[in-house]
């Protein structure tokens, strides 16, 4: 199959790489998600991809890609990164990745650990790959460029819209390929063939999700969440046991529910995922940064907050109890609650959290107001009263200063 206007659309520093290979008598190949969605026909995707997926095979040629990696990043003022044991690199230039590997076999010395890899032939990368979808390659160098590599049926899948893994120990080897079977179902709107489906729930079952690290099941919780399909996502892994196979944890009955919820508010994947990681039993050996883990405990330990919150008489009383909170925490709950609590919450966003006094600490202090603790103190006094309307205007603010100084003083 020709498809050359593919090499139309490569960007210039990737067609500088392929010149640079087939110059050192070597081969270079698009693969990866870029091939799948440009056959299926998705060129907007395409072209406004910021990253590029290349595999090149310099086997006999002298050359090595950590050479290649730096001669692209220093004739594009780029910079690289390369990962010489997995035998791929990354070359980030302003307005573009191209992540390259060389072609190459893997092989698992057990399950759910990172493989061994060595340099092989591009059919040999395409057989390792997790989906025949995504196991497709297009030749830029050699007599024909623009052909299509596609040694396990992925051609016929893409059109049967189908995911289907390579070899029956897929999920085993690596069972982060059942995140991305479910994800990549749910992106493209594809089934997730029989066979494929049948070994999936099996590895689910027989507890290999639980062998992935902490950090290798949280990268792929970033990646649901970032989805445009999250929530489909998330529904079907629910659905599958995937979550309660990576964690000691059982499904809170309320969990679909609060989905929804957070679904019709529209809440981002970002939020999306801070709110996984309070429903899930996230402990210390998982990589989350100190703002995650803030807005985890608040949306976890917000029940006490909300007694309070529904008892709120004051303006002032609602900031108190929500300043604290992170305002990402904020957002998660005010979709999740419901009647007063919900309408306390949204207040705080739009409105309470953004009141401030007139009256400045300067102008206090230039006021005649001693620096220290009490300043502190008259400014709460300040905000308060101006939250709950007791003040209005400026002139209001000074005479309370005023009356508060008089009282202390
Ligand atoms: P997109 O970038 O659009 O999300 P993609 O298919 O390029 O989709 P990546 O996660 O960037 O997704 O992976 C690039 C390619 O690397 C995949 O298409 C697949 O061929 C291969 N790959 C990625 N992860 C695995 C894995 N766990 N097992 C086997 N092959 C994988």
């Amino acid at each position: 199959m020709q498809e050359t206007d593919f090499l139309q659309q490569i960007p210039k520093p990737c067609f500088l790489t392929v010149q640079l290979v087939q110059h050192w008598g070597g081969q270079a190949f698009l693969v990866g998600g870029l091939v799948r969605d440009w056959l299926l026909g998705n060129r907007s995707r395409l072209d406004s991809r910021p990253d590029w997926d290349l595999a090149v095979d310099l086997r006999g040629t002298g050359y090595t890609l950590t050479q290649l990696l730096q001669k692209l990043s220093q004739e594009n003022n780029g910079r690289y990164v390369s990962h010489q044991q997995f035998l791929t690199g990354t070359v980030t230039l302003p307005n573009l990745r191209i992540d390259i590997s060389h072609t190459r076999n893997e092989r698992y010395p057990e399950p759910a650990v990172l493989p061994r890899v060595k340099p092989d032939g591009i059919e040999a990368d395409l057989l390792r790959r997790d989906f025949t979808v995504n196991a497709l390659a297009v030749t830029l160098t050699g007599d024909k460029p623009g052909t299509v590599i596609d040694p396990t049926g992925g051609g016929a899948d893409l059109e049967a819209r189908l995911i289907r893994i390579i070899h029956p120990n897929s999920f085993i080897d690596d069972p982060t390929r059942i995140f991305r079977a479910i994800r990549f179902a749910a992106r493209l709107n594809f089934a997730i063939e029989s066979g494929t489906l049948f070994l999936l729930r099996t590895a689910v079952r027989e507890g290999y999700l639980r062998r992935l690290t902490p950090e290798r099941v949280l990268y792929e919780l970033r990646c649901v969440c970032a989805e445009a399909t999250a929530f489909k996502i998330l529904e079907a892994a629910l659905k599958e046991g995937v979550l309660a196979g990576c964690f000691e944890w059982s499904k809170p009955k309320f969990l679909q529910a609060e989905l929804d919820k957070l679904s019709r508010a529209g809440i981002s994947g970002e939020l999306l995922f801070m709110y996984l990681l309070s429903r899930l039993p996230v402990d210390s050996s998982f990589p989350i940064s100190r703002a995650e883990q803030q807005v985890r405990l608040a949306i976890r330990d917000f029940r006490r907050t909300a007694n309070r919150l529904r008892r709120a008489k004051r303006r002032s009383t609602v900031y108190q109890l929500l300043m604290r909170l992170p305002a990402p925490a904020l957002e998660i709950l005010a979709a999740l609650n419901t009647g007063v609590i919900k309408r306390r919450l949204k207040l705080y966003l739009a409105e309470v959290s953004k009141i401030q006094p007139e009256l400045t600490a300067a102008e206090l202090l230039a006021a005649g107001v001693k620096p220290g603790p009490k300043l502190g103190k008259m400014l709460k006094k300040l905000l308060w009263a101006k939250l709950d309307r007791q003040v209005k205007t400026r002139e209001d603010e000074m005479v309370l200063i005023n009356r508060i100084r008089g009282r202390s003083g």
